[in-house]
């Protein structure tokens, strides 16, 4: 049994990619299932009812298993006992991370805006069918990391899969499908501020120390206005509570691709210079891998 596992903190490529994948994996003829590193966001939710699919079940290690990797090869982000489990695929859209292997395994790394583009191109390659399910699971991924085509992560190929997905799917109204999708993503309502932080948090290792920048898809900074204490007060509890360098949250209105920085750890001051009266804004940012974490990584050089 091969386990198709996404990253923790799991957005809806991570679930979608791994449902997907263990559909390709059967039909090669091999046993698979999609497992999961944490709950659903609101968005994921919205996708899988959408699609008619149940979410996968929750992953309670790996250790002595095979497994797939979709939507990220960094070891951090992987199940705790993955040392103990054997890579022998890898799906991604990210950077190269540290995971290594034993054997030789099967990889497709493609520098796309989703991991859900590269599967369906793996099924048109493979002569796969693709159902109304799996259409729905793939094009909802591509729009949710591309943010509707917006992100400078987009690439043409993500664009093209949805314009052979959105058929498959069933969907005529596309903008109509994005508009229900961003609003499932931006809906935040009621929830923490932990569970906010938590959401879409990512952990980074640089310079030999710990750091994690999350990222919150708002549809207007105000909604998280009244929330802005009690957010630094989290952060500034992670870096007490896991000994992290820095931790920051970007909160991002995606219909503008402004993005306010929160941050609390010990460069603070380093990031103080470039915030106004406690705001530290980036103009132009609307994605974390291409915009803000590069961004942070230079000025923290
Ligand atoms: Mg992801
Ligand atoms: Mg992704
Ligand atoms: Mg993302």
């Amino acid at each position: 049994m091969i386990q198709v596992v996404g990253h923790k903190n799991p957005d809806s490529d991570s679930i979608c990619s791994a449902l997907v994948a263990a559909e390709l994996l059967k039909a090669r003829g091999l046993e698979a299932k999609a497992v999961r590193q944490g709950e659903l966001n609101r968005e994921t939710q919205h996708i899988l009812a959408q699609a008619g699919v149940d979410q996968p079940e929750m992953c309670t290690g790996v250790a002595g298993e095979k497994v797939w990797l979709v939507d990220y090869s960094d070891l951090a982000q992987a199940p705790d006992d993955i040392a103990d489990a054997e890579i022998v695929g890898i799906v991604d859209h990210h950077r190269l991370g540290d995971v290594m292997t034993v054997n030789p395994l099967e990889a497709w790394i493609w520098p796309v805006g989703c991991t859900c583009t590269i599967m369906f191109n793996l099924f048109k390659m493979e002569n796969t069918e693709v159902t109304r399910e799996l259409a729905t699971l793939m094009m909802s991924a591509i729009l949710s990391d591309t943010v509707g085509f917006a992100s400078p992560t987009c690439t043409q190929k993500d664009k093209d899969a949805v314009a052979e997905l959105a058929p498959l799917a069933g969907v005529e109204d596309l903008d109509l499908f994005i508009k229900e999708l961003l609003i499932a993503k931006t809906d935040i309502q009621g929830l923490s501020a932990a569970q906010l932080v938590d959401k879409d948090l990512k952990a980074y290792p640089f310079n030999d120390r710990d750091v994690v920048v999350g990222q919150i898809e708002l549809a207007t900074l105000e909604q998280v206005d009244s929330m802005i204490d009690e957010l630094n007060a989290d952060l500034q509890r992670r870096c007490d509570e896991e000994g992290l360098a820095m931790a920051a949250l970007m909160l991002t209105d995606i219909t503008t691709s402004t993005t306010r920085l929160l941050y609390k750890g010990e460069w603070n001051a380093i990031l103080d210079q470039f915030a106004e009266n406690d705001f530290l804004m980036m103009e132009n940012t609307l994605s974390r891998k291409k915009q803000g974490w590069p961004w942070l990584q230079k000025v923290l050089a």
